[in-house]
């Protein structure tokens, strides 16, 4: 396995988990360091965020002794000497590093405690060469904070690249990562409605998960960056294939690929898994009668790990075409005899006023990620699809008070969910749309106008959750200059084949039915192609 490739420790199968068990244990016992744990909360006062981390806690003790959990009341001495000052405060290792945790590592989460864990019993950040050049210039103090949230699959790689950043420089730099359900407040103050979000010194450094290197340098020039461009002499990594996009598809041909005998990497600049990462309930995936998308995910990424190389966390930044075409991510060099994109789609926006300026401050596309922090509050869901039903019931059942705004007089989500949404009383304002969203630090109200009357009317909302639909993410495409079809996508010859020799697309970028089934059809079918041209090259015969 390369060294970065993406180590996840989601349950496989029994045998697996029991294996994975074994070399997680046999990998703490190789840590030169303890890792000391301090969780302060208040004097009598135990609520589900001291449960959860003393059972989570112990879950990870199982697997070392070389973890310790100490508990004080807050009024404790050693509460007032490292400056706690709220219930729950978890301090990893404090003699050594300034890293505490807001709350308690809980679900996604988890990910990112097991993660402190190994570098702090390592004692070393495992931060990339590219990143280290970049940290080393950093010379006065960064107190980062980063807002998160159990059910939000992208916040541990934000989480992650500032325990990095902790841990290469404790003098430097301290983090604090902050789980918005337990410190509302605090995530009301730095206006953080949508998660990850990160600060350093109180300015906004990133909203959503950044590559690490992108992290980095937003962390030293303390604004927000959007590319990092590596040095010349980045590694090498050669392949037969090199699959862009780690959703269904991309994994799937993963699978596929590397079963065939060829050489596969895939490469995901965000989280695993795409869409299907933040779809709170899949209901129509065979095999599964009804599964979280994180679950489905999780057990995709595990099954493609056997196989493939995962480069999580990367982006391409280039493709040089040639006989071989070389890569350029945010941290090597591919070279690689084919390509295969399966970059997916990304959210469509509205396209009103106040939706960009919003964006993060009420106005949010993953109602997985952001919806605990409106438990109680207003919000509407924009949209008619299966995607904005699906989110508004998952809404609803947390306990926000959802509306959906549709702009037609009937959804066009399948029979099936719409049910669950007239059984739930879920209100629906129909023919109606949005036209503007208004709020002053964050989302106030919402101006929206009735396309049959032609009326506005103003309605007080907390929050604009919006799921109208995904747009073909083809900028690699068009940066390659392959043809694109008239509605947008990728277009294909109907196995893949793009219009470059050695060039494949599958999954959302080449349209179709969009569904977490035919997407990973269509990997298997382009890994499958590829395969045969890679044997047999089609373009030499033409
Ligand atoms: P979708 O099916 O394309 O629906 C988009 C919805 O947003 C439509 O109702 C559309 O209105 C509305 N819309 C589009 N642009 C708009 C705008 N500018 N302003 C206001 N409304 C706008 O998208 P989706 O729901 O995200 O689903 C995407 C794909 O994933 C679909 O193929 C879907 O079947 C699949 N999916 C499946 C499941 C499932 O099976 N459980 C769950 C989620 C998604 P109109 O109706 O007027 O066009």
């Amino acid at each position: 396995m390369h060294p970065d490739a993406t180590f996840d420790d989601a349950p496989k199968s029994d045998m697996a988990s029991e294996a994975q068990m074994a070399q997680l244990k046999a990998t703490f016992e190789q840590l030169p360091n303890d890792i000391p744990l301090y969780l302060f909360i208040a004097k009598g006062h135990e609520d589900v965020f001291t449960h959860a981390n003393r059972q989570v806690i112990r879950a990870f003790r199982q697997l070392s002794n070389k973890i310790n959990l100490r508990e004080y009341d807050l009024d404790h001495e050693l509460a007032k000497k490292w400056n706690v000052t709220s219930s729950n405060t978890l301090l990893i290792a404090p003699e050594r590093y300034s890293i505490r945790w807001l709350g308690a590592p809980m679900g996604e989460e988890a990910r990112t405690f097991l993660e402190i864990l190994i570098l702090v019993g390592l004692g070393k950040s495992n931060l990339s060469d590219q990143s280290i050049n970049v940290i080393k210039k950093i010379d006065s103090p960064r107190n980062i904070k980063v807002f998160v949230s159990p059910t939000c699959p992208y916040c541990p790689q934000e989480a992650v690249n500032a325990v990095k950043a902790a841990v290469e420089m404790p003098e430097m730099i301290s983090l604090e990562i902050i789980d918005i359900q337990c410190q509302p407040e605090l995530a009301n103050q730095y206006g953080a409605q949508s998660v990850p979000q990160a600060f350093a010194n109180d300015i906004l450094i990133g909203q959503g998960a950044q590559t690490e290197e992108v992290f980095i340098l937003s962390l030293k020039t303390l604004e927000p960056q959007t590319i990092f461009i590596p040095d010349s002499d980045a590694e090498l990594v050669e392949t037969d294939l090199l699959i862009i996009g780690g959703g269904p598809s991309g994994l799937t041909a993963g699978i596929y690929s590397v079963r065939s005998g060829l050489r596969t990497a895939v490469v995901e600049r965000e989280a695993l898994g795409g869409q299907v990462a933040t779809t709170p309930i899949v209901e129509n995936y065979p095999g599964f009668t009804s599964v979280g998308g994180k679950t489905l995910v999780d057990i995709m990424v595990s099954h493609a790990l056997q196989y493939v190389q995962i480069f999580q966390g990367e982006s391409v930044l280039n493709i040089k075409q040639g006989k071989i075409f070389e890569v350029t991510t945010s941290r090597r060099i591919f070279k690689s005899k084919s390509i295969l994109l399966a970059t997916g789609a990304t959210h469509r926006k509205l396209n009103v006023p106040g939706e960009k300026r919003l964006a993060g401050r009420g106005v949010s596309y993953c109602s997985t990620c952001d919806g605990p922090l409106f438990k109680g509050k207003k919000v509407v869901m924009v949209g008619g699809g299966n995607s904005a039903v699906t989110e508004a019931l998952h809404l609803f059942h947390m306990g926000v008070d959802v509306s959906l705004i549709h702009r037609r007089d009937r959804l066009r989500a399948q029979e099936f969910l719409a049910g669950q949404l007239k059984q739930n009383g879920i209100p629906v304002l129909w023919n109606t749309e949005v036209k503007e969203i208004r709020g002053k630090e964050r989302v106030e109200e919402i101006l929206v106008i009735n396309n049959e009357t032609n009326k506005t009317d103003q309605l007080a909302t907390d929050g604009v959750f919006i799921a109208i639909g995904y747009t073909p993410a083809v900028e690699l495409a068009e940066k390659l200059g392959l043809k694109i079809n008239q509605d947008g996508y990728v277009d294909h010859d109907g196995k893949h084949r793009t219009s470059i020799p050695g060039v494949y697309s599958a999954g959302d970028v080449e349209g179709g039915y969009k569904q977490i089934v035919t997407a990973s059809g269509q990997g298997a079918e382009a890994a499958m192609t590829l395969f045969e041209d890679l044997i047999d090259p089609y373009w030499m015969k033409k």
